[in-house]
């Protein structure tokens, strides 16, 4: 099959890391008789030197043009001083708006090889950890309506408020469906339906896009219970759906038990196949061009576009399937290293990737 992929290196780590994703995409063309024809633009910083702005129009275009967007990472200090929506994290927020992606997909895996890294007991994390939080991206409080009052007698006041439509949840929550249906098929929706209205109706709506999905089962949890959970018993969690302000705390939440920066990737979806794909860490200037950055959250980004945008299964699998074994060899870049490990720069860890495809 043939796809057509934007490439969006970006600022410092980011050309690095994406130059390894590449490397193993086109070992995966080679061996599943695929077509991967990679565009580049310019995005972040480096768009802002060469055009003036983050998100040159031409990279939109590119972007919507493509099957898919494959993104590195943004920032620096060169351009810290510049006014936010001049600033390289600005490109960020419009891409995302400019192809409307409203799931953002962020998987908290705890790999055998790696227990050590995360801060839970071992008696906690037993043989591992895979959980996908899908949050959704586009509603909710950090959207909705907002401002500063005066309200008489209790002086000066401020207000944000929390709202969601049933299409938004709907769209959302079809999505976490059909994800877990190529999982272990638990979804777990997170909400406050003992205070907010709107998770009342969120509650309503995921009860009722269920019933489309009959194999899977579904449970409801409060999101302070949900935090609690998740470092006290997270085996029992496969995807958890949940708004934009609970997804963006437990997304976090559920990354850093899983103890490594540079093993996180991301995915942020439309309608339809469209997705973009990223690595979660930044653009990690105090070692960028040295050849110390970890490839694998943006190796395992791109097996998220094989397996959610281009329907490619087996192919997503085999990327992931390699990683692990490259890790089970006991290969680490620094920033995961530990006693009795052969730590490898960024370029031997993709080809390492490589070998194993
Ligand atoms: P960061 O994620 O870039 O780095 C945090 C720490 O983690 C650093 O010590 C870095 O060396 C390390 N690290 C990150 N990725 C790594 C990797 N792949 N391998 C090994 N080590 C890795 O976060 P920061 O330092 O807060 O931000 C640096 C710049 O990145 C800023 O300009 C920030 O705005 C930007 N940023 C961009 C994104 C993005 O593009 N999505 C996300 C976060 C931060």
């Amino acid at each position: 099959m043939r796809f057509d992929i934007a490439v969006l290196p970006g600022d410092g780590i980011g050309p690095e890391v994406m130059e390894q994703a590449l490397k193993i995409l086109d070992a995966i063309a080679l061996k599943y008789g695929h077509e991967f024809n990679t565009k580049e633009a310019l995005i972040g910083g480096c768009a802002i030197d060469a055009y003036g702005e983050p998100l040159p129009q031409d990279t939109l275009e590119l972007c919507k043009k493509c099957d898919a967007v494959m993104l590195g990472a943004v920032g620096g200090e060169k351009w810290d001083t510049l006014p936010g929506d001049k600033r390289p994290e600005a490109g960020l927020l419009g891409i995302r708006a400019g192809l409307g992606l409203f799931a953002n997909l962020r998987p908290a895996v705890i790999y055998n090889a790696l227990k050590d890294a995360s801060p839970l007991k071992d008696d906690i994390v037993k043989d591992g950890i895979d959980i996908m939080v899908v949050r959704e991206l586009t509603g909710g409080i950090y959207f909705g309506k907002r401002g500063r009052t005066d309200a008489g007698e209790i002086g000066e006041a401020a207000f944000d408020t929390e709202m969601y439509s049933v299409y938004e949840v709907e769209r959302i929550a079809r999505k976490a469906f059909e994800i877990a249906m190529s999982r272990r098929k638990i979804v777990t929706s997170v909400d406050k339906a003992n205070v907010l209205e709107s998770s009342r109706l969120w509650r309503e709506v995921v009860t009722r896009v269920s019933k489309e999905y009959p194999e899977v089962k579904l449970n409801h949890m409060y999101v302070d219970n949900a935090s609690m959970q998740l470092v006290r018993r997270p085996e029992q969690f496969d995807v958890i759906v949940t708004t934009n302000m609970f997804g963006d705390i437990l997304s976090d939440e559920a990354s850093m038990i899983t103890g490594s920066i540079g093993m996180l990737p991301s995915a942020s979806l439309g309608e339809g196949n469209m997705g973009l794909y990223e690595p979660v860490h930044g653009s990690a200037p105090d070692i960028a061009g040295s050849n110390k950055a970890n490839p694998l959250a943006t190796i395992l980004s791109a097996a998220m576009m094989l397996r959610y945008s281009f329907g490619l299964e087996e192919e997503a699998k085999a990327v992931e399937d390699a990683v692990t074994k490259v890790l089970d060899k006991g290969y680490r870049t620094v920033d995961i290293a530990s006693e009795g490990t052969t730590v490898v720069g960024t370029s031997e860890m993709g080809q390492l990737v490589r070998d194993e495809i």
